[in-house]
């Protein structure tokens, strides 16, 4: 279309070209051609009508927006929804181990919840002070030890009472620093809460002669895994983690529990439906 037929007034104009032409177009051209001055004025009005509503309007966009970005759910959600996926929210840190059977028993990858032995019930069983049990255990212990050694066996104290403060950084940080998962970590190490070395009645026991054993399955073929196998029960002790035992944890042939007492063999077998462990 030629500028020249846009000037065109309508009733100069064929109806064909009038249809062609927008009606904003037409009026505006008609105005042009009649005023000068009031439609400028109405135009420069206008325009800054809109400007002020448009910088009105967007300062208030602009006083409100903050608000409006912080209750909005967008940002919480997506946050929410990813996070699970790769890492544990912080609050439930014990969410992807709790998958305890039977709800009941709360354990933890198969390990039992552990009251924490008052401070006032421990006593040294090493000359350092450094490793502590319950009384009745401790002097249970040392008798026992006293009896291996006259049979040339010594029994070597690796850890006994452990706080849950202790357990924490045993199986969380080292967990980490072994990159193993919560699941991995399980199966050699309780969950904090969940050690039978927080009773104070739990031992780990070394043979002093072989240290390279500690802590190992080979533990089981020294002289002092096999004095014991024979003669801890006559002190009250007994193997918590037997080769395929109920709770599922690995086989530990090093760790030991007092159950020679009546607040020892409560804590460990009351109201758990967990049979004493047998010899076949
Ligand atoms: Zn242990």
């Amino acid at each position: 279309m030629k500028n020249s037929e846009l000037h065109k007034k309508p009733d100069d104009s064929s109806s064909d070209l009038n249809d062609d032409i927008p009606i904003a177009v037409r009026v505006s051209s008609d105005v042009n051609n009649k005023v000068n001055i009031s439609p400028l004025m109405l135009i420069i009005g206008g325009l800054i009508g809109f400007i002020f509503l448009s910088v009105a309007s967007g300062f208030f966009f602009f006083l409100t927006a903050p608000k409006q970005t912080t209750n909005s759910p967008t940002l919480p959600n997506t946050t929410a929804a990813n996070l699970p996926a790769e890492i544990p929210p912080a609050n439930s840190t014990n969410n992807p181990i709790n998958n305890s059977n039977n709800e009941n028993d709360a354990t933890i990858l198969g390990h039992l919840p552990y009251q924490e032995a008052p401070k006032s019930e421990l006593i040294p069983i090493t000359a350092d002070g450094e490793i502590k049990m319950r009384k009745a255990a401790a002097v249970k212990f040392q008798a026992m030890s006293q009896a291996a050694r006259n049979a040339g066996v010594i029994l070597s104290p690796i850890s006994a009472f452990r706080s849950v403060k202790d357990q924490n950084q045993l199986f969380f940080e080292v967990g980490a620093q072994r990159n193993q998962t919560p699941a991995q970590r399980a199966a050699l190490s309780a969950p904090p809460g969940h050690s039978e070395h927080h009773t104070g009645y739990a031992i780990d026991i070394g043979d002093g002669k072989v240290p390279a054993t500690n802590l190992q399955a080979t533990f089981e073929n020294t002289q002092a895994y096999l004095w014991l196998e024979a003669n801890a029960a006559k002190f009250g002790f007994e193997m918590s983690f037997p080769k395929d035992n109920i709770q599922g944890v690995s086989y530990e042939p090093w760790h030991w529990r007092f159950v020679g007492d009546s607040h020892s063999l409560e804590t460990f077998y009351k109201a758990r439906n967990i049979k004493p462990i047998q010899t076949p």
